[in-house]
């Protein structure tokens, strides 16, 4: 968390507001936050924001002008915690969320005030990062240049996933495809009733089109529900969602039928939900519709997830 479907949905309502902005300054607060020395964040000020977009889970914000000598784009890592969010008020000294502004003024919306461009973190630990780049060296970033197709939304037929690989460890490695990390692929694997810790050249055409459905299904069904509001299939009370609107929530409701769901009945055949736990993994799954009635011991995981 957050991931494709939650980077895809803050981009689109990000750059429809802040498209156009000019940029009156960036700092980062975040010490360890910047990869990158040159440019420089102060080279945005007096510049624009050109827009938002997504690549996997990262986040890409386009500026050009001011003292940047070309194009750039800055890149963002969210990794667990982290939200870009788009404030009216100026962050307040005392924030120890904040790991990186950008004061803006004007976009896109129309807005004609100042205002702040956001990266925020929660919890303890700083891991969200950010690196500024002229816009011909992002391609050639190993951050960009490693990462696989996209999972959404028109995944690749899944013919060159690893074979010796589970299919959780694959379908989660942004090198194999980009986008997935550990909620959506409990998600997406239930969705195909397939069992995560199954190696990827076990599967066959069928399997493979039905893991390829469940991607487009699952993560277009949460960018859908996030973007144009609707009932959310995991809320019991079926009362129908509103879309998501700036400055975007710090916790965001995902709508998740298995992960974190433990104990709980599968949804399908109310079968008790499993969770195995490998290291800092943990991964939910119904041992009737994904593992064909057994579920996993824990000694034949740790061998099976060395990959
Ligand atoms: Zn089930």
């Amino acid at each position: 968390m957050p991931e494709l479907p939650e980077i895809e949905a803050t981009v689109r309502l990000l750059d429809a507001a802040v498209r156009g902005a000019e940029v009156d300054s960036a700092r980062a607060p975040g010490l360890a936050t910047m990869r990158t020395f040159a440019p420089s964040l102060d080279a945005l000020a007096g510049g624009t924001c050109s827009g938002l977009r997504r690549r996997g889970k990262l986040l890409l914000v386009g500026f050009e002008g001011g003292g940047l000598e070309a194009p750039a784009t800055l890149v963002l890592h969210l990794m667990s915690a982290g939200r870009l969010q788009l404030w009216e008020k100026r962050a307040g000294p005392r924030d120890r969320t904040v790991r990186l502004v950008v004061r803006l003024r004007g976009g896109a919306d129309g807005f004609a005030e100042e205002r702040e461009l956001r990266l925020r973190e929660f919890g303890t630990k700083q891991a969200a990062w950010g690196k500024l780049l002229l816009d011909d060296q992002v391609a050639v970033d190993e951050t960009i240049s490693h990462l696989g197709p996209e999972a959404w939304p028109d995944p690749p037929d899944l013919t060159e996933l690893p074979p010796r690989r589970t299919l959780r460890g694959a379908i989660r490695d942004q090198r194999v495809i980009a986008g997935i990390g550990r909620t959506w692929a409990d998600e997406i694997l239930w969705t195909a009733k397939l069992a995560p810790l199954r190696r990827c050249g076990d599967l066959d055409d069928e399997q493979r089109a039905r893991l390829r459905q469940a991607m487009i299904d699952v993560l277009g069904g949460a960018l859908g529900l996030y973007m144009d509001g609707g009932v959310d299939p995991a809320d019991p009370d079926g009362k129908p969602r509103k879309p998501l609107a700036l400055p975007l929530p710090d916790k965001l409701p995902l709508p998740l039928l298995v992960h974190r769901r433990t104990g709980q009945p599968c949804p399908r055949d109310g079968t008790t939900l499993l969770a195995v736990h490998y290291e800092d993994d943990e991964m939910t799954y119904c041992p009737t519709c994904q593992t064909g009635g057994k579920p996993y011991k824990d000694r034949r995981l740790s061998r099976l997830l060395k990959d």
